[in-house]
């Protein structure tokens, strides 16, 4: 993949030489529509709440580097999930190549949740021996007034699915830092766990 760098200093080497350790690769899944894209432009963005630069590496694909509990973490954020031009193999590829995964469906619309769910099983399929850091979101949560699964039902599926649950919104930007910091501590705590 290219790369197309907004910042003066390169991140080759950051790549090269952290990503043992504290580069992680996240890839967003999730039915069309529930909002992906608009929370990766968040993490791109030209958004002040997120304190760091963002290189966009591919028309999918973007990097930043966050400070979370005191310890910086790159992260690798591939959003093409959607991309039909790809075919189908692109989403054998997302199946593959994360570290960790955000699982999204849209609190608006109860069959992206229960795709949600259908992917979360076709996850651990493909990745049987590994214990995968993934997060499901719920988006769109400023829709109050057109939500279709609750809090209760986005918390109780998590807990059978054994991974992290939070509710943003990528239209009024909320929880979205929270987001991205929490896949960071959730790949952290497998890898000090591992280290033990
Ligand atoms: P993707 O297909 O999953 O990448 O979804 P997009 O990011 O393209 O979003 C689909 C539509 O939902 C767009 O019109 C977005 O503006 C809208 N959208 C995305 N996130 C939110 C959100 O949090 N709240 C609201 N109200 N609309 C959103
Ligand atoms: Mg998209």
């Amino acid at each position: 993949y290219y790369r197309r760098s907004w910042s003066s200093e390169s991140s080759d080497s950051v790549i090269s030489s952290e990503s043992g350790s504290n580069c992680y690769r996240v890839v967003l899944i999730g039915e069309q529509s529930v909002g992906k894209s608009s929370l990766a432009n968040i993490f791109a963005g030209v958004h002040d709440s997120i304190d760091s630069d963002c290189e966009v590496l591919g028309e999918d694909t973007y990097e930043r580097t966050l400070m979370v509990d005191g310890e910086s973490a790159t992260i690798i954020l591939l959003d093409m999930w959607d991309n039909k031009r790809e075919g189908e193999w692109i989403r054998d590829h997302c199946m593959q190549v994360g570290d960790a995964y955000l699982i999204v469906y849209s609190i608006t619309d109860r069959a992206s949740f229960e795709k949600a769910s259908e992917l979360r099983i076709q996850l651990r399929r493909a990745r049987q021996k590994e214990d995968i850091p993934i997060i499901l979101v719920g988006n769109k949560s400023d829709l109050v007034r057109c939500r279709e699964v609750s809090v209760a039902e986005g918390r109780a599926c998590a807990v059978v699915f054994d991974c992290k649950f939070i509710e943003t919104s990528a239209a009024v930007q909320h929880n979205v830092k929270e987001l991205f910091e929490g896949i960071v501590r959730q790949v952290r705590l497998r890898r000090d766990s591992k280290e033990k």
